[in-house]
């Protein structure tokens, strides 16, 4: 079989996570591949919520706290890079967020879950101002009634995540890169100092991957000596109608898009890879969403979707260079939005160079204790961005 390449890295997945390292990797030009699967896909990229969010990340990983803030700091030069290099605007905002407690008791509950997070040794603390509800009514007019509160973090913000993928893929394509859609890697072999994918497009032959498939990484990585146990949670989306701008603000559950639509979505179910969207989880949505804004009463619903999000045992990222395969990495994480500049800023540059720094290793497989492993079904409360 004949091949393409040599590349100096193939970029496995052109999904949030591995755009974002091919963004960061941009300046190899003709020398960077970026592979993707085709239309069949699960992409998680397509499906998001675009929030930028750091309040309540980091229970159990003060380090993924870290990360997180340093994404989001980073996130200001990100969306003016891209719209330098391709004159498309992600809608970037950074407001501050909310996170909306409908009872005394989520609030109670959401109160010491911050103050366990602050209190872990090595912490990077950043302000959460807790609010009762007249406080959190002067920050988003319309509040409902029965709202007993909230939390406000000052580095929260939102973006429109599907001009964040196009600009991410297009900035490495002007810069040379070689884009491949339904190129989906089959097989990994070692060659030389390098590897052989074997894809449904063809052969690739690359001095280094990066393993940045998301789902697909579970099957991917083992081929490079990694287990990367990522499975599917289910997320479910809900469309309304473009409405007279009224929040100024994202919740973690409900937002306002800069084309003036909402978006409603809170809820989180393992259902495997069963993507379809349900009425109950749809109209318990809904119905929470009106109770905090009562006005959106009046708005129609245009479309509702769901997603798969990539996740791992404890829900933290996984970053690691192979021991038995070296210049092969797996980079998979939930919140690929927010993590799009800290992917762009210090992997991709750590890739480049062949060596993960120290700060990564928190990151690696080694960390998992299965028993520990996450599951649930719910609506509302702590959705996980
Ligand atoms: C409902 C929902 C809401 C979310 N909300 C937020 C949010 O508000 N903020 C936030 O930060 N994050 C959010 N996320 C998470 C975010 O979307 C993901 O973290 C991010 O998309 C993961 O990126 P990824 O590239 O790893 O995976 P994906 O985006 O799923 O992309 C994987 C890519 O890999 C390709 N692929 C798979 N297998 C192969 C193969 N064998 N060969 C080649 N290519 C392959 C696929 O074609 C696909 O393009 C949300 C996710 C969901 C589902």
């Amino acid at each position: 079989m004949s091949s393409v390449g040599p590349f100096e890295v193939a970029v496995v997945g052109g999904g949030l996570v591995g755009a974002a390292v091919a963004f960061g990797l941009r300046s190899l030009g003709p020398k960077l591949a970026l592979l993707d699967e085709g239309d069949v896909a699960h992409r998680a990229a397509r499906a998001n919520f675009g929030l930028i969010w750091v309040q309540g990340k980091g229970a159990g990983l003060p380090q993924y706290a870290a990360w997180t803030q340093r994404s989001a700091a980073e996130w200001p030069r990100l969306a003016n890079e891209l719209l330098r290099e391709t004159g498309i605007d992600v809608a970037l905002a950074q407001p501050g967020g909310v996170h909306v407690c409908l009872s005394a008791a989520e609030l109670e509950r959401r109160v010491a879950m911050l103050d366990a997070l602050r209190a872990q040794p090595g912490f990077e603390r950043y302000s959460v101002e807790v609010l009762e509800r007249a406080q959190l009514a002067l920050r988003l007019p319309g509040l409902g009634s029965d709202i007993a509160g909230g939390t406000y973090c000052p580095l929260d913000g939102h973006c429109n995540p599907l001009k964040l993928l196009r600009a991410l893929h297009s900035t490495a394509i002007r810069a040379g890169a070689v884009y491949r859609a339904d190129h989906a890697v089959m097989k990994i072999a070692p060659r030389g100092t390098g590897f052989v994918l074997d894809t449904s497009g063809g052969r690739i032959v690359a001095d280094k991957i990066v393993l940045a498939a998301g789902l697909g990484n579970a099957a991917l990585a083992p081929m490079i000596g990694i287990e990367a146990p990522v499975r599917p949670n289910q997320g479910q989306i809900i469309a309304l109608e473009r409405v007279p701008r009224f929040l100024a603000l994202p919740l973690s559950t409900i937002r306002q898009t800069d084309e003036g639509t909402v978006l409603i979505g809170d809820s989180r179910e393992e259902r495997g890879f069963d993507d379809l969207c349900t009425t109950e989880v749809i109209a318990a949505m809904a119905a929470r969403a009106l109770r905090v804004f009562p006005v959106l009463q009046r708005a129609r619903v245009v479309r509702a979707w769901s997603g798969l999000r990539v996740m791992t045992p404890d829900t933290f990222p996984i970053y690691e260079q192979s021991a038995t395969h070296p210049g092969a990495f797996v980079a998979t994480c939930h919140s690929g939005v927010t993590l799009a500049a800290a992917h762009a800023y210090a992997l991709a540059p750590a890739v480049a160079a062949g060596v993960l720094p120290e700060s990564f290793r928190p990151f690696a497989v080694a960390r998992f204790d299965t028993s520990n492993a996450q599951t649930g079904i719910g609506v509302g409360e702590a959705p996980r961005r």
